[in-house]
C-alpha cells in the first residue's frame, strides 16, 4: 500500500458517521481504517429494500471486531401496509435494535429523497409517534438526515433531489417539533444539520436542545460554509466542542484514495492553519459546489481539547466508550 496514513492530532480517533453495505467487504474497510487512522467506527444503515440484509451483514462483520465497529440500526418500512396512523409497529423494531445489541438508530427520513421513495411521513406525524416514544424510553441515540445541502435549494438552481419538495425550512420544522416534544431525545442531525451557513441559528438550537448534536459527514458546500468564514467557525467549534462529532460518510465502496482523502480535508480544516484545496472527489460530486466560486478551503486551527472531543470523545458520550457486544448472536 503505497498511500500515507493519516497523522492527528487526537489519538484514538472515532468517525460518527461511515456506511458498510458490503460493496467490498471487510478488508477493504479495515484498510480504510489503517490508512485514515481511525480506532473505532460507527456504521450507519438506512431505510430501503435492504435494510435487514445490511443489518445482518455489518453484525456479522463486526462480530470479529467487538472494540471497532459500532452500528446504527435503519427502519424496515412496510409501506402499502401502513398508512399516516398505524406506525405502531416501529416501536418493535427500535426494541429489536436495542435487543440485538446495535448502539444506537440511524434515520434518512427526513431526506427529501427517501421521504419520496421509501417513507412519505413527516418525522413529526403520527406515523412516528410510538417509535419516538420507545426511542426515548431506550434512550438510544439516534443519527438523523433532515432536509439536505444548502445548494440543493438555491431558487435560480434546485437540485433534482430538492425540486417539487416542500421547502427546506418545513423538514426543519418537523424535528423542531418532534425534540420540543421529546427534549431528552439524543439526537445527532448528520451533515452539521445543513446550516453551517448559519451558525447563529446553530447556536440557539443547541442551546434550546441540550441532547443535540451535529456530525460533520461532509457533503458538497459543508466544508466550505464553514471555511469561508474561519474566526465565527472557530469560536463556534470551540465554544459548542462537546456537540459536534467527527464524521466522513466514507463507505466500503471508496477506493483507499477516495476514504482518505475525505479524512485528511476534514483533519486539514479541523487542525491546520493553511489554506488548501480539497481533493475534489472527496465530496463524491463533480464539480466541487463551492457557494462562491473559491475552491479553497481554510483550515480553523482548533485547540487540542476541542479536536480531542470532535474526534473522539464526543462520540463516546453519544454512543459507548466501546460497541455493544455481539452476545444475541451467541445465546
Ligand atoms: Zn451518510
Amino acid at each position: 500500500m503505497n498511500i500515507d496514513q493519516i497523522h492527528w492530532k487526537t489519538e484514538g480517533v472515532v468517525d460518527a458517521h461511515a456506511h458498510f453495505p458490503g460493496k467490498e467487504g471487510i478488508e477493504h474497510f479495515l484498510k480504510i481504517l489503517e490508512i485514515t487512522s481511525t480506532q473505532q467506527i460507527n456504521v450507519l444503515v438506512g431505510p430501503g429494500p435492504r435494510t435487514a440484509k445490511v443489518m445482518d451483514f455489518v453484525m456479522e462483520q463486526r462480530a470479529a471486531h467487538p472494540e471497532r465497529i459500532y452500528a446504527f440500526a435503519g427502519i424496515c418500512h412496510k409501506i402499502g401496509e401502513a398508512s399516516l396512523d398505524d406506525g405502531a409497529y416501529l416501536a418493535q423494531q427500535v426494541e429489536d435494535a436495542y435487543l440485538n445489541n446495535f448502539d444506537g438508530l440511524k434515520m434518512l427520513e427526513g431526506k427529501p429523497m427517501t421521504r419520496r421513495k421509501v417513507a412519505p411521513f413527516a418525522l413529526d406525524s403520527d406515523y412516528y409517534r410510538a417509535y419516538w416514544e420507545r426511542v426515548i424510553e431506550y434512550d438510544m441515540p439516534v443519527t438523523l438526515h433532515v432536509a439536505d445541502p444548502i445548494s440543493f435549494w438555491e431558487v435560480d438552481n434546485p437540485h433534482k433531489y430538492a425540486e417539487d419538495m416542500d421547502s427546506k425550512e418545513s423538514f426543519y420544522t418537523e424535528i423542531y417539533n418532534v425534540l420540543e416534544r421529546h427534549p431528552t431525545l439524543r439526537v445527532s442531525l448528520a451533515h452539521f444539520f445543513f446550516m453551517a451557513n448559519d451558525l447563529k441559528r446553530c447556536a440557539d438550537l443547541f442551546d434550546r436542545f441540550p441532547n443535540v448534536r451535529f456530525d460533520t459527514a461532509p457533503n458538497p458546500d459543508l466544508m466550505f460554509h464553514l471555511a469561508y468564514k474561519p474566526e465565527e467557525s472557530r469560536e463556534f467549534l470551540i465554544k459548542y466542542a462537546d456537540r459536534v462529532m467527527y464524521g466522513t460518510d466514507i463507505n466500503d465502496g471508496n477506493s483507499l484514495y477516495l476514504a482518505r482523502a475525505k479524512a485528511e480535508n476534514l483533519r486539514l480544516l479541523f487542525e491546520s492553519d493553511i489554506r488548501y484545496e480539497p481533493v475534489q472527489n472527496s465530496f463524491q460530486e463533480k464539480p466541487v459546489r463551492s457557494p462562491t466560486g473559491d475552491h479553497m478551503l481554510q483550515g480553523l486551527a482548533l485547540p487540542d481539547d476541542a479536536l480531542r472531543k470532535i474526534c473522539r470523545d464526543n462520540f463516546h458520550d453519544f454512543a459507548a466508550p466501546l460497541p455493544k457486544k455481539n452476545l444475541a448472536k451467541a445465546v
